[in-house]
């Protein structure tokens, strides 16, 4: 009936288990050992997690720190033992090496980030220009506040957009270019655009496969 296992099926069940349980570390990222380790492609992987990425081999992640197993990998295939194949390219943080990066608007006078921003318009029928807020109803719906039209925007452009003011809550200050800054989700660090590293996540495969 198949419900019995002899001992032999048995054996047999636990060692695919014991080697299918088999994790690739950072420490088998050798010369000698990667051969006999890895199934396939070490393929990275985009996460919102830690560093932001990892590398997976034969579905599973490999484990140990991304920056040494990037790093591992990386002179395995300047050695001519890996191949390695472009897959995307990340802005990085310059201090710890993820690409978990946050956008952000800042105050360029005291580099806060809690600033509100408030568009101008110009209400292209009469020429009245005022923030936008003024043209908001209480009820919903806009309307001019000079000339009383109301403003639907399925007739096509009626607002003209002026210039927007930013305006910071913490030291008060308004301006019209916020300064773009971004954050690491990982260690928390400000940092400016053109400070950020950029880092190239590669696929990689044995180059020749042993046996
Ligand atoms: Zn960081
Ligand atoms: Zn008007
Ligand atoms: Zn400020």
């Amino acid at each position: 009936m198949g419900s019995i296992e002899s001992g032999e099926d048995k054996m047999d069940i636990i060692q695919d288990e014991a080697e299918n349980d088999e994790v690739v570390t950072v420490s088998d990222l050798t010369k000698e050992k990667i051969a006999k380790k890895i199934k396939g492609p070490i393929t990275p992987v985009v996460s919102d997690r830690d560093q932001g990425f990892h590398y997976t081999n034969n579905g599973k992640r490999i484990f140990g720190d991304v920056n040494e197993i990037r790093y591992r990998l990386e002179l395995l295939a300047s050695e001519g033992v890996l191949e390695s194949e472009y897959k995307g390219s990340y802005a990085r943080c310059p201090n710890c090496g993820s690409i978990r990066l946050r956008f952000l608007l800042t105050c360029p006078h005291c580099g806060s980030s809690n600033i509100e921003k408030r568009s101008i318009v110009r209400h292209l029928k009469c020429g009245f220009i005022a923030p936008y807020n003024l043209f908001q109803q209480q009820r919903g719906g806009l309307k001019c506040p000079k000339c009383g039209e109301p403003i639907s925007f399925e007739d096509g452009r009626v607002l003209d957009s002026v210039v927007s003011i930013y305006s910071c809550n913490s030291c008060k200050k308004s301006f019209t270019k916020p300064k773009e800054m971004i954050k690491c989700e990982s260690c928390k660090v400000e940092f400016s655009p053109e400070d950020a590293d950029i880092i190239h996540l590669n696929e990689y495969r044995l180059k020749t496969p042993l046996g």
